[in-house]
Formats: structure tokens, sequence, C-alpha cells
């Protein structure tokens, strides 16, 4: 037997519902805000995401790289963003849309440990907003972040939101948290150790324990914000006030990712079962990305959420978002004769946009019938072949258990009649 790749899952047909009506839902919900999708190719060239300004452990040490037969250096997608930005960027989508507002979904890949909620192969959906960086963006990007896990119906969240300053803000803190972490290196742990060189705001969200007792006399990020930025930041916290969002400011939050600046946020599972990685989405924004990756001087914004995560968040609250699949008619019949005749018949019932379906077993009586009640079947319809010989068939209507035989010419205008009764 071969099995599937470490980290990676099959969504079931028991399962696919579920993400059927996520991803219809998120559709909807998105091009309400006036979101339009974008596809981009799960694969780039390797020095989309290795750029030089990049320096987190997701695109150093958790890319799957590959030469292609072209001797070609390319990366399976670790993350939506920087494929979405360089399509903006290489369509110049820039000169038609003076704000583009988009949004995808589909596969990421990274080669991380796998675990609960972490995965190697994993579905993120996310937007980007890019063109201008009015801080009414921020607010529309956390509050449709936030619209997204309220409108599941999900209650056990917490949304984060903080502030990491513009550029200068940015650097000067980074400066002091150096200046400040420096003395305890020793003592800092192996992955925070790295970090302090290259990048020590990761530093933040550290969860080991020593990191987090070093950290508590650390510098706060709120002393080195512009005052322009911390205006920015209040004003996006009064509207999203305003809209009674329930959020809470940490000035701990940072994300995983080197390209961001300015509003960060996530949005955590507070469910006691969730397991270690609670983010359900993350996002922010970024100044640089969209310059860096060749294109014009201009801010964006973002957020992804991981499908898994949502679902599990579901299945964890019980929430039941849909009701069980139904069928319209299942064929019970007896011989080759009476089978043929019901899948006859069946043809020109879907035909006509009724779901059907038969068996193709010949099994016994009672196993037909268990099947489709098993199937949710609404109307079983019961081929004799005396009754056959007169053009007639045995309607049994689940819902309401009455049974009557009519003419086979009459089944489409009885299912249509009594479907809506
Ligand atoms: P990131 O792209 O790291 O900012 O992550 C955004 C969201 O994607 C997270 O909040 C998770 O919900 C999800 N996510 C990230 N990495 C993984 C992974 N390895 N497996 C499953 N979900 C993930």
């Amino acid at each position: 037997m071969i099995n599937k790749v470490k980290g990676t899952y099959d969504v079931l047909p028991n399962e696919s519902k579920i993400w059927q009506y996520l991803e219809n839902y998120i559709k909807k919900l998105y091009e309400s805000y006036n979101y339009n999708e974008i596809r981009t190719p799960i694969f780039e060239y390797s020095n989309l995401f290795h750029r030089d300004s990049e320096g987190s452990d997701m695109v150093t040490k958790e890319t799957y790289n590959f030469k292609d037969k072209g001797n070609r250096d390319l990366t399976l997608r670790p993350e939506g963003t920087a494929g979405v930005i360089r399509s903006y960027v290489e369509n110049k989508l820039y000169a038609t849309n003076q704000l583009a507002k988009l949004f995808y979904i589909g596969p990421n890949f990274r080669y991380e440990r796998p675990q609960k909620g972490r995965f190697r192969q994993f579905m993120q959906f996310g937007v980007e907003v890019i063109g201008s960086s009015d801080y009414l963006i921020d607010v529309e990007n956390i509050y449709l972040a936030y619209q997204t896990v309220k409108g599941l119906k999900l209650k056990e969240f917490q949304l984060v939101i903080n502030n990491l300053g513009d550029k200068v803000s940015k650097e000067n803190y980074q400066k002091a948290l150096f200046e400040y972490l420096n003395p305890f290196k020793d003592k800092l742990s192996p992955d925070s150790k790295e970090r302090l060189i290259k990048n020590p705001l990761r530093i933040l969200d550290s969860k080991s324990k020593e990191d987090q007792e070093i950290l508590k006399d650390a510098p706060s990020i709120n002393d080195y914000l512009s005052d322009e930025s911390k205006n920015n930041f209040n004003k996006i916290k009064d509207v999203l006030e305003k809209l009674k969002v329930d959020f809470k400011v940490d000035d701990k939050l940072v994300r995983g990712l080197d390209y961001y600046s300015d509003t960060v946020f996530e949005i955590i599972s507070t469910n006691k079962n969730f397991g270690s990685q609670t983010a359900l989405v993350g996002g922010g924004r970024y100044n640089n990305l969209v310059k860096e990756v060749g294109g014009p001087d201009l801010s964006g914004m973002g957020f992804a959420f991981g499908m898994e995560r949502l679902i599990e968040a579901i299945h964890l609250e019980n929430i039941k978002l849909f009701e069980e699949p139904t069928i319209d008619a299942y064929f019970i019949h007896f011989n080759e004769v009476t089978k043929k005749e019901a899948f006859i018949i069946q043809a020109n019932l879907r035909d006509e946009g009724f779901s059907s379906d038969l068996n193709y077993l010949n099994s016994s009586f009672k196993a037909q019938l268990k099947e489709g009640l098993r199937l949710n079947t609404r109307f079983l319809l019961i081929l004799g072949e005396d009754e056959l010989k007169v053009n007639q068939i045995t309607i049994k209507d689940t819902k309401t258990s009455s049974q009557k035989t009519i003419n086979k010419d009459e089944i489409t205008s009885y299912l249509r009649g009594e479907k809506h009764v």
C-alpha cells in the first residue's frame, strides 16, 4: 500500500460538503465587500519568495524548492501574498485598478513539523488590498476577517491587534529590543538566539517559558511609535469600537513574516481543545512588498485564514452549517427488465433537474429500501414488473409516508408538485 505524504490529508466524501460550503460562503461574503477572486500558480520562481529582506523561518527553512528539467529554480508557494503581488505587478493591475481588492483560495506548502492544525499542504483563503494606506482599509480587512468567523456562528475566538509602527518606528524599536535582549543572549531558547541577529521582533511571539520571562521587562513598541503612527492606530481602534468589534491590543503580536509593518492582527481560537496552533487567521499591512517585487511604491494590506483550522473550530463548537444532503428520487427495481426501465426513467428525471440514483448491485428489495433511506431520499420510486406492463409506478413520499401509484408519464409533474409542498 502506498500512503499519503507526511503532513498531508485526504478530504473524504463525507467531509467535502463542509469544504464546498465554506468556499461558497467565502466567495459570496467577499464579493459582497467588492473583492474579486485571483488565481495564481502553486509554484513560482524561487526568488519571488527568497528575497534578501525576508528572513522568516517559513521562507528560509520551510519551502519546497526544486529544479525543473530546464534547470529553473522553483518553489511551491508557502503562502498566498507573494504570488498575488507578483501577478498584480506583472499584469499591471495598478494601471486599471487604482485600488485592487482581491481574494484567493488555494493550497500552500511548508515543510513544517506536522502536528494538530499544522500540515505540509494546507488550504488558505485570504485577501489583499493594494494601492492605498488609508486606515479604513485596515478596518475593512479586520472587520471582514471578524465577520468571516462570526458569520459561521463561531463564539470561542479572540481578535488581537497591534501596531508595529512605520519603517522608522519599527527600526528604532528593533534596535532597542536587541539592546535589551543581547545581555540575556545565553539564556534565550535556541530559536530565539538565532532570531536575535536576524529579527529580534520575532522573539516577542516565542512560546518558550524562559523567553517569556526575559520578555516581561522588555521595551514596548508603544514607546517607539511616531505620533503619526499612533494617531493612525487610534483611528483604527475608534472605528472598530464604533462597529462593536470585540478586540484586544497585544503589543507582543508580531506575525511570522518580516514584511509586515503598521497594523497586524490575528484571530485566535479560545476553545480549550484546539491544540497549540490557535491562529485561525493572520494579517497585516505591508509597505515595501509591491516595490520589492518590481512594482510601484504602493502599500498593501491583507490576511490569510487556514481552512483546516477554521473547520476544526466549527467541529469543536458543534456548529451545524447546513442540512444533510438529500436526493429527490431513489429507484427500487426487481430484475433486469425493471432495472433497465428505471435507468431510462432516471435519465429523464435527471435531465429535468432532479437528483436521483438507483441500485446497480442487484440488491434485495429490503437492501434497496435501506439504501434509499440512508441517502435521505425524498421519493422512493418502486418499479414492479406487473405495474410497468400497464405503465404504472409506485411512489413513496418519505416525508409524509404516503404512497401512490401513478402513470409513468406523470412522474416529473408529480415530483415537481409534491416537492414544494
Ligand atoms: P501565515 O501565512 O503563517 O500568516 O498563516 C496564516 C494562517 O494560515 C494561520 O493563521 C493558519 O490558520 C494557517 N496556517 C499557516 N501555516 C499552516 C500550516 N502549516 N498548516 C495549517 N494551517 C496553517
